[in-house]
């Protein structure tokens, strides 16, 4: 008889595609991939740890685990497992695999499957593990180990099997992206591999997951305006006062990110610039916070992601005395807010325009996707367009409350290749 195993992912785009490699590799194992309604015999949860929150929801579900399922095993692996040294008991799970264990528990390790990625419109593909830099708050580093990247030829290779497979918008990810090729002595080695990337046939699109300041380049910048690149670019600032910037071992300053930023804008116009920001690390001030503000309006993100500073095992910033919950939670409220405003700016600015949208989703005649900018819409469309089909519609209305936008389809199918 077979088994079954549902699985579970907490944290980055890393971490999803990990699993989807783990499903592959279970399956490759005699094991049935199954959902949570389905009685799996196993419940295999891939962990985040980076905040003390990501732990908190993994408890909770092994939790609700326990509760409802009562002759399920569970597994709790990845990088909460990693480093915190509790065992199995003391988490409530049967087995805790680290990120090199969960794959050993399937027989195999992360090269034993080609990637294959069904479930999703558009495919993540993480063409670089680890990170080298040791921001001052971040666990990763002690989870992830020292960078490393896969060779240009295998991404290729692997970029290839997938349009083959019909995908057509690939992600790229990593820990840190922009770090690709550093540790094989190529700092210009990702751009090179876009290059290679943007000459494949049948690839309509290529998305970035992330770049970290210090990692945009001149001739990175010089490759953003190709038309197979999203123009959407995801660059964590983090904090808008220099002071804490530099606290945070972060190794570059406001006057660079504006710069790389401006460079950005002069190569594509309307790129969307998508960020990352901590509230109440433990030096913060209030007059460094009002700095970030400032600094967060005069850039004007596109979306702002905010994280309440949290402190981790094995970190500088995890030693030092926190600021009390309410002055975080009043700094992340007033950033959310300003992040709203930015994002309302930003989706006006399109209203009126045309834009092009990969179908993610459907609902009777109600379509849902994606812009090449990232801007979500709703629409309603034809029977036959399905998931991964691009589209052209006309930003039509923004419902603020909702932050949703309405958009009305004018082309129900566009040339790919
Ligand atoms: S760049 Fe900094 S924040 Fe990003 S993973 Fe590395 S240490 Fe963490």
């Amino acid at each position: 008889m077979s088994r079954k195993v549902a699985f579970y992912t907490f944290g980055c785009k890393v971490n999803q595609y990990e699993t989807e490699k783990l499903k592959y590799l279970a399956i490759k194992e005699g094991w049935d991939v199954v959902s949570f309604n389905d009685e799996p015999d196993l419940f295999f949860i891939n962990s985040c740890a980076v905040t003390h929150v990501a732990e908190r929801k993994a408890r909770r579900l092994i939790n609700y685990i326990k509760k409802h399922y009562k002759n399920a095993k569970i597994a709790l692996a990845g990088c909460y497992p990693e480093k915190i040294k509790l065992s199995p008991e003391e988490l409530k799970v049967d087995f805790l695999l680290d990120n090199k264990q969960k794959w050993e528990f399937f027989g195999g390790n992360e090269d034993s499957v080609f990637l294959i990625s069904e479930d999703r419109a558009r495919a993540i593909l993480k063409i670089q593990d680890g990170c080298n830099q040791f921001c001052s708050y971040c666990i990763v580093p002690y989870l992830r180990g020292r960078e490393r990247s896969k060779s240009l030829d295998y991404v290729i290779k692997e970029v290839k099997e997938l349009v083959a497979r019909g995908h057509k918008e690939i992600v790229l990810t990593g820990i840190r992206l922009g770090a690709y090729g550093h540790d094989l002595g190529d700092k210009n080695a990702l751009v090179k591999l876009l290059t290679k990337i943007f000459e494949i046939e049948g690839l309509y699109k290529v998305r970035l997951s992330s770049l970290e300041p210090m990692d945009i380049t001149e001739e990175l910048i010089s490759i953003a305006s190709h038309p197979k690149l999203c123009k959407h670019w995801h660059i964590p600032l983090q904090s808008g006062s220099d002071e804490i910037l530099k606290k945070m071992n972060r190794k570059y300053d406001t006057k660079y990110f504006s710069y790389i930023v401006d460079k950005l804008r002069e190569r594509v116009p309307n790129i969307a610039i998508a960020t990352d920001i901590i509230v109440g690390y433990p030096e913060e001030t209030d007059e460094h916070f009002e700095e970030t503000l400032e600094f967060a309006k005069k850039i004007k993100f596109m979306k702002i992601h905010v994280f309440p500073f949290s402190p981790r095992p094995f970190t500088p910033a995890g030693k030092l005395a926190p600021l009390s919950p309410k002055i975080i939670e009043e700094r992340k409220r007033k950033l959310l807010n300003l992040s709203n405003l930015l994002w309302e700016e930003y989706v006006s600015s399109f209203l009126g325009k045309e834009l092009e949208v990969m179908v993610e989703e459907k609902e009777n005649d109600v379509f849902r996707g994606t812009t090449d900018n990232y801007i979500k819409v709703e629409f309603k469309g034809p029977f036959y367009l399905k998931e991964g089909d691009y589209v052209k519609v006309i930003l039509e209305d923004i419902d603020k409350e909702k932050s949703k936008v309405y958009a009305k389809l004018v082309k129900d199918e566009l040339k790919i290749g």
